[in-house]
């Protein structure tokens, strides 16, 4: 078992270090080897593979990826852990450890040497702007996504249309990737234990989507506009969004074949989309 899971062994080494944990910046590290292990385990890692681990903390997922990927980049925002990190994970040549608010990397840049493979305990508080980041812009740039997140958020990553957990965060990750719930996770395996549940998900980003570049701009704004508006009909929020006549959206809702007088939050994903192409190409037409 590494030292790492043993929350009096952490306890002390925090101590050392003179760190005292920050809330803000979600730092409840993994005491438990069993899901450390899981979390590996789902990303199934290749000697090939290059990970980016967000918030690694003191390493203690960090140096399970590193015995199995061939590279390991790791975003940390608080200075104070990099001396811990440089000492937890001293045996592993393979680790690159920046100093980098993951809000504000240039994934471009980290990905230039092939595409990423993301796992991490994610801090939740930026949990679900980078899954925007990450599956809006940087697609490209990833192949995988394993990230433990808060529970309630992986259930709205995955719900179906028409529920109260499904909104724009369901659609864009339902869209532009393939997610799934991978498995809880109890918070009694934290150090210190977090006031939320936790969740694993994995999401592989689809290369091939079934928008161009130009089109997925007007789906964001109508996926955006329906959950702005969630309780009412279609035809409303998108009249008000698009500033077109109710006649106009009604057309392009036959067009659609689709029933407008629904509530926008009981539209699928290829619903979404439908609505997309038939906006842009009504904003395209000669
Ligand atoms: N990976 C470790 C583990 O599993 O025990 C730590 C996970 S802890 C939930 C989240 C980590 O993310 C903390 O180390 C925190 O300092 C870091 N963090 C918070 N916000 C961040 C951000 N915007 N960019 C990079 N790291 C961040």
């Amino acid at each position: 078992m590494s030292k790492l899971s043993n929350p009096a062994y952490v306890s002390k080494l925090l101590q050392r270090h003179g760190i005292r944990l920050k809330k803000k910046w979600g730092q409840n590290f993994l005491v438990d080897e069993n899901i450390l292990t899981k979390i590996v385990t789902t990303a199934q890692l290749q000697p090939d593979d290059l990970v980016l681990e967000i918030g690694p903390g003191i390493g203690a997922l960090t140096e399970k990826l590193a015995a199995k990927a061939k590279h390991v980049i790791t975003l940390e925002i608080d200075e104070r852990l990099l001396p811990v990190l440089k000492e937890t994970l001293a045996e592993y040549s393979n680790v690159e450890m920046i100093h980098q608010d993951a809000m504000k990397a240039d994934y471009q840049r980290l990905c230039a040497a092939g595409p990423l493979k993301i796992v991490a305990n994610l801090p939740y508080n930026v949990a679900t702007p980078l899954f925007y980041h990450w599956l809006k812009e940087q697609r490209m740039c990833i192949s995988h996504i394993v990230c433990m997140i808060q529970k309630e958020v992986a259930q709205r990553i995955v719900a179906p249309p028409g529920g109260k957990d499904y909104g724009t965060l369901s659609v864009i990750c339902q869209y532009a990737a393939t997610p799934s719930l991978a498995f809880d996770v109890p918070r009694t395996v934290f150090f210190p234990r977090p006031d939320v549940s936790s969740a694993v998900v994995e999401l592989v980003p689809r290369q091939d989507t079934l928008l161009t570049a130009a089109q997925e701009v007007v789906f964001f704004k109508v996926v955006e506009a329906v959950f702005s508006q969630r309780r009412k009909t279609a035809l409303n929020t998108l009249t008000s969004a698009f500033e077109l006549s109710k006649k106009a959206i009604a057309d392009i809702g036959i067009l659609a074949r689709l029933d407008l007088s629904r509530r926008g939050e009981t539209l699928s994903v290829n619903e979404f989309a439908t609505l997309a192409r038939l906006f842009y190409n009504r904003n395209n037409a000669d």
